[in-house]
């Protein structure tokens, strides 16, 4: 079988990375890989080459490739050119994207979708939400760096003492989690809010305060996400959000609902309590938002507060991220193939969730 690895138009990230190759074949993969795919994160033609991948045309990877994987799906446009018998693996979040389930199925296409590999400890290592996601939280905290115009650690200096920056997380899941321990590991205070009952102790472990607000939505039967909570909730989380807001230094926002709109946490409201300076990292952005004047991509500076909202912080770390990627993507086509060509067990879990056209058969 014949793995197409597309360079992406939007993203410096790449699917698969050269130390990744060798595995592939051992699995009875073969790789070809467009000119230039791994350039903007640091791989180069010759390393791919070294790894006896073949590095070609674009057109020419479609024409061969038996499977194609791209971080980002293919337009409706671009998968013109693929013909209906090869399969295409992308991230295509039809959580978000309510269209693209019935565009593939109609076109006829075998589709994976990486972001729909269940949450389950045997899917770990496929995982590419989790593995994105901690970066994106690792990197949550630096950028805030970057913009805060102060220490995050505790000094005490000849010229004065600084106190620790208090920094707010709001979402434990996998990336709040990494950013409350990076945060911690510069030395700053921080506190952290979940509605997940389970995200407690994880971040206590961490050495941060977990802030809770009583009467959270059962999440229990929601597979590991969090499910929608009342406004009422909202309500009261947003004025205990204001109360720590009004002291912190940085927040790090990270709350999403899948296939919903991000819940607005930060209100301009309390972006106007925040000191001058102060800076927001929302993860959020390109789900609504979880503070109401994000814009996705963007830096807004509002009364002196700086909201940078991205929700691709992965790309900014290209070379990491595209490791894991690859990894996972490894792990996944290694637990799908047989003898180098893909099973569709469809009373596997894993499979069958992440397989989502064509659309399983009534039994
Ligand atoms: P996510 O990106 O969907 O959401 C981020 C966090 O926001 C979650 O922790 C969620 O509970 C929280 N949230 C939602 N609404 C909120 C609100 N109003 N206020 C505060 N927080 C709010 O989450 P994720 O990081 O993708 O993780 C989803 C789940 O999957 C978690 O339970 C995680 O532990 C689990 N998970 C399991 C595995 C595994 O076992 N293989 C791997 C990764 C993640």
């Amino acid at each position: 079988m014949k793995l197409g690895v597309l360079k992406e138009n939007t993203d410096q990230r790449v699917a698969v990375v050269p130390d990744t190759v060798p595995k592939f074949q051992k699995i009875g993969i073969e790789v070809l890989v467009e000119k230039n795919a791994g350039a903007a994160a640091q791989f180069s033609d010759a390393a791919y080459q070294e790894q006896e991948a073949q590095v070609m045309d674009r057109a020419e990877v479609i024409k061969q490739a038996d499977v194609i994987i791209s971080i980002h799906p293919l337009s409706a446009e671009e998968r013109q050119s693929i013909r209906t018998e090869q399969w295409l693996i992308s991230q295509f979040e039809p959580f978000n994207d309510k269209e693209i389930t019935p565009a593939l199925e109609k076109e006829g296409r075998n589709a994976f979708s990486l972001d729909m590999i269940p949450r389950t400890t045997l899917a770990q290592s496929m995982d590419i939400l989790s593995s994105m996601a901690s970066i994106a939280g690792y990197k949550a905290v630096i950028e805030a760096g970057r913009l805060l115009p102060r220490y995050f650690p505790m000094m005490i200096t000849a010229a004065g003492s600084i106190k620790p920056a208090k920094v707010l997380v709001l979402g434990a899941g996998v990336a709040g989690l990494q950013a409350i321990a990076t945060a911690r590991r510069l030395g700053s205070m921080v506190e952290a809010f979940d509605t997940r009952t389970a995200a407690k102790e994880e971040v206590l472990s961490l050495g941060a305060k977990f802030v809770e607000v009583e009467g959270a939505a059962d999440d229990s039967g929601a597979g590991g996400y969090a499910v929608e909570q009342s406004e009422d909730f909202l309500k009261r989380q947003r004025a205990e959000v204001q109360a720590r807001a009004m002291k912190a230094d940085v927040i790090i926002t990270t709350a999403q609902v899948r296939g919903r709109k991000a819940p607005l946490l930060v209100p301009t409201s309390t972006v106007e309590q925040m000191k001058p300076g102060s800076v927001i990292i929302d993860l959020a952005a390109s789900t609504g938002g979880n503070c109401e004047l994000s814009k996705d991509q963007e830096l807004v500076v509002h009364q002196g507060v700086q909201i940078y909202g991205n929700s691709n912080l992965a790309e900014l770390m290209p070379q990491d991220a595209s490791t894991l990627y690859s990894n996972n993507l490894h792990n996944f086509l290694k637990y799908i193939t047989k003898d180098g060509e893909i099973e569709v067990r469809m009373d596997d879990e894993i499979i069958s969730g992440a397989l989502i056209t064509p659309a399983p058969k009534e039994a």
